[in-house]
């Protein structure tokens, strides 16, 4: 079931609806994790029941951790004429590389359109460098992707990934070209991503529900981002009455949920169908990526990029994430309160989270990890069930 219609039949469904909903939808076998409504006080608003996530040490299946590519003055999107070749950079994208991916995307597909030639080397095959390539493919290209890992062992596999490009620039490093290329890949990923919605690239629309401690909630709308996303991720600040966890400042938005270990296979698998090649190669330095013999080159290496090409503004931003093992009824994310959050996927109910800057060590942290399941513990503590 699509949330948008979920959110619509919320304003007017009564208890008694809901549970004749519930009885049509079991008998049906649709009801997978939707959940049901429930109308609070004298009003006709309603609170939606959620399904509550069991975070319990003895349902942890795994610890990750990834590395953020962080670049202070955000993402990297540029032409630089290399002699006979152009190189094209696209990298640095922090924690919100999978959401911007196919938009960056088009930026450098724009770019590489300035060459008349048509072979394009793509170096990376994280999130950035496959969609990278398969817009390339729609425009024409010869493309071949040299990279050092697949998935699933980039770091774009270990993202949550909810589609919310955020902490993806320091706002005071924030000029007026960046903002413009920012605002263009956001509204083009944010409609690309929508015609992607389904089984086959494990993507969904999901209600968010933004918890905080204290107004104004957190998520989209606080941060520099925010202000530029609100158009694609307005928000209801949710009342007590309607909010479905007990003492926090609730708001919700919807957005989607993209699940890398099914949508990055399968835009690999649509790069190969489409004429796509792959080479599997570690480059060491910026020199020896410029010797390939494609004339034109797009530089996808994410955080190696900083040492690859001497950027000294590239930087790791640390994620740890317990996955507690999956549990399909759980149909919505959480972020906070603080810098915790939900995402459950059909791999495991990911709890996140953490972003140590400037950390490079990639050993999950045993005090994070519980500080992780504890707040998730108190959190769902506050459940209305
Ligand atoms: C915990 C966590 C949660 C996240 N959550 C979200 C989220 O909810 N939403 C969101 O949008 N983003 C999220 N992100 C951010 C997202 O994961 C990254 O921004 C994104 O994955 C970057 O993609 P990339 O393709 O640039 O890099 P990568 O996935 O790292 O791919 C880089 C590629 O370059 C190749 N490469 C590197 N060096 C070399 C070399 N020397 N030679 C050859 N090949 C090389 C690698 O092998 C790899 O193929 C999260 C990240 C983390 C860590």
């Amino acid at each position: 079931m699509d949330l948008t219609e979920l959110t619509a039949r919320e304003s007017v469904m009564t208890r008694r609806g809901a549970l004749k909903w519930i009885t049509l939808a079991v008998g049906a076998g649709v009801v997978g994790g939707c959940a049901p409504f429930a109308t609070t006080g004298s009003s006709r608003r309603t609170r939606r029941l959620l399904a509550p996530i069991r975070a319990t040490e003895d349902r942890v299946i795994r610890q990750v951790v990834g590395l953020r590519p962080f670049r202070r003055s955000g993402f990297l999107v540029r032409a630089e004429p290399q002699g006979e070749k152009l190189l094209i950079h696209n990298y640095g994208h922090g924690g919100g590389g999978v959401s911007l991916s196919w938009g960056t995307a088009d930026l450098a597909a724009e770019l590489a359109l300035a060459s008349p030639r048509r072979e394009v080397a793509v170096i990376g095959c994280g999130v950035v460098g496959l969609s990278t390539a398969r817009l390339l493919q729609d425009r024409g290209f010869g493309v071949t992707i040299y990279a050092r890992d697949l998935p699933p062992n980039t770091t774009s596999n270990i993202a949550g990934a909810q589609w919310s490009p955020v902490t993806v620039v320091d706002a005071d490093r924030v000029v007026p070209e960046f903002e413009a290329q920012f605002r263009r890949a956001s509204r083009f990923a944010y409609r690309y991503f929508q015609t992607l919605v389904g089984a086959r690239y494990g993507i969904s629309w999901r209600e968010n529900y933004s918890i905080a401690t204290h107004a104004p909630a957190a998520g989209p709308g606080g941060s520099w981002e925010g202000a530029i996303l609100r158009e694609m991720l307005p928000r209801t600040v949710l009342s007590d009455e309607e909010s479905p966890f007990r003492g926090f400042q609730v708001s919700r938005f919807l957005t989607m949920h993209i699940e890398p270990s099914i949508y990055l296979p399968a835009v690999l698998q649509d790069f190969r169908i489409a004429g796509g090649h792959v080479v599997i190669r570690e480059f060491s330095d910026a020199r020896s990526i410029l010797a390939i013999a494609e004339p034109v080159i797009v530089n996808c290496t994410g955080l190696a990029a900083g040492a690859l090409f001497a950027d000294p503004d590239v930087l790791p931003i640390k994620g740890q994430l317990t996955v507690l093992a999956p549990q399909p009824e759980v149909d919505y994310i959480t972020i906070g309160p603080g810098d915790l959050y939900m995402m459950p996927r059909q791999d495991g109910i990911v709890l996140g989270g953490t972003h140590e800057r400037g950390e490079w060590s990639l050993e999950p942290n045993a005090a994070e990890a519980a500080r992780i399941l504890r707040g998730h513990q108190d959190l769902f503590a506050t459940l209305v069930t």
